[in-house]
C-alpha cells in the first residue's frame, strides 16, 4: 500500500523537534505540503531550512490567538487544511506529595499541573477547533493527536501528564462521533518511550527499567512513531475514528 499525500495540506504541531520533526519529514517526503507550527521560532526556522517547501509558524498553541494567526497563516499560504497532528507536548514530572521518611518534602506544583493541561490539552482543543470549520466546509479531514501509554496505564510522577494524555484520548472519541459524519476522523496515537529530549530527560536508570518492561527491548525511534501517524493522516485510514494506537515495542501488554 502506497500513502499518497499528494495535494494534501498538514499542520504539525511541535514540528520543531523530536517526533514532530520526524512527522513533518516523512509527510513532506510522503508529497504533502506540510505547516510546521512551534512555540520554539529558532527551532523552527532551521527546520523550514531542512524542508524550503515547507510553511513555519511560531506558534504557542496555548494561546488562542496564536493560533488563530498560524491558521489564517496556513490557509492563506496553502488554501487548505486536510490533515491536523496534534503533537506539541511538555511535561512537568513530580509527585503529588513527596514523602520522605514520613514527612511530606515536596508537592507537585499548581503552576506544574496548570502548564501540562495547557499545552497537552487545551493547546489540542484550541488548534482542532481552529481547523475544523474549514475541513468541515471541505467535507474531509483527519486530526491526529499525541496521547502516550501513560495516558492508558498511568505513571509515577506524573499526574498532569497522565491526566493530559488520558484527557486527548476522550477529546478523541467525542470528536470522532462529532465529526465523522463531515468525512472527518479523530484519532490518537499512544508512543511508548521514544529517543527525543522529552525521554531523554527521564533518569537513565527509569529509562533502563522501561526498556526492560518493553518486549522489544529498546527504546523507540522518532520515524517508527510518524509511521503510525501517516497511516492515521491518510485516506486509507478512513474507516479508522475514534481509535487509539499504540507504538510502544510491546510495552503496554508487558505490563
Ligand atoms: P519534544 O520535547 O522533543 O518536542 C516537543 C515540541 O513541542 C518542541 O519542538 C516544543 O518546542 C514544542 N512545544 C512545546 N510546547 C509548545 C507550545 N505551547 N506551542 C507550540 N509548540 C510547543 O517532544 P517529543 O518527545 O517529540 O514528543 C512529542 C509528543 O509525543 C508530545 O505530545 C509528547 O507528550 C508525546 N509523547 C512522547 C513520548 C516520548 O517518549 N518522547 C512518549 C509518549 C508521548
Amino acid at each position: 500500500m502506497n500513502l499518497d499525500f499528494q495535494d494534501r495540506v498538514a499542520v504539525v504541531t511541535g514540528a520543531a523537534k523530536g517526533i514532530g520533526r520526524a512527522i513533518a519529514e516523512a509527510l513532506t517526503e510522503s508529497g504533502a505540503a506540510v505547516a510546521l507550527w512551534d512555540r520554539d521560532a529558532d527551532e523552527v526556522h532551521l527546520v523550514t531550512e531542512a524542508l524550503p517547501d515547507a510553511l513555519g509558524c511560531a506558534v504557542d498553541v496555548t494561546d488562542g490567538s496564536q493560533v488563530g494567526a498560524a491558521t489564517a497563516a496556513t490557509l492563506d499560504r496553502y488554501g487548505q487544511i486536510d490533515i491536523l497532528i496534534n503533537n506539541a507536548g511538555i511535561v512537568r514530572d513530580a509527585q503529588l506529595v513527596k514523602v520522605v521518611d514520613g514527612e511530606v518534602v515536596d508537592l507537585m506544583s499548581e503552576e506544574d499541573f496548570d502548564a501540562v493541561i495547557a499545552v497537552n490539552v487545551k493547546g489540542v482543543f484550541l488548534c482542532t477547533q481552529s481547523v475544523v470549520p474549514h475541513m468541515v466546509e471541505r467535507g474531509y479531514g483527519r486530526i491526529v493527536s499525541a496521547s502516550s501509554v501513560v495516558g492508558l496505564y498511568g505513571n509515577f510522577g506524573q499526574t498532569n501528564y497522565v491526566a493530559a494524555k488520558t484527557g486527548v484520548i476522550g477529546m478523541t472519541k467525542v470528536w470522532a462521533r462529532e465529526l465523522g459524519k463531515h468525512g472527518i476522523t479523530a484519532n490518537a496515537i499512544a508512543p511508548g518511550f521514544i529517543e527525543t529530549e522529552m525521554a531523554l530527560a527521564v533518569p537513565e536508570k527509569v529509562l533502563a527499567h522501561m526498556v526492560e518492561r518493553t518486549p522489544v527491548r529498546r527504546l523507540g525511534r522518532p520515524e517508527e512513531v510518524a509511521a503510525a501517524y501517516l497511516f492515521l493522516a491518510s485516506e486509507q485510514a478512513g474507516f479508522v475514528n475514534g481509535a487509539v494506537l499504540s507504538v510502544d515495542g510491546g510495552l503496554v501488554s508487558g505490563t
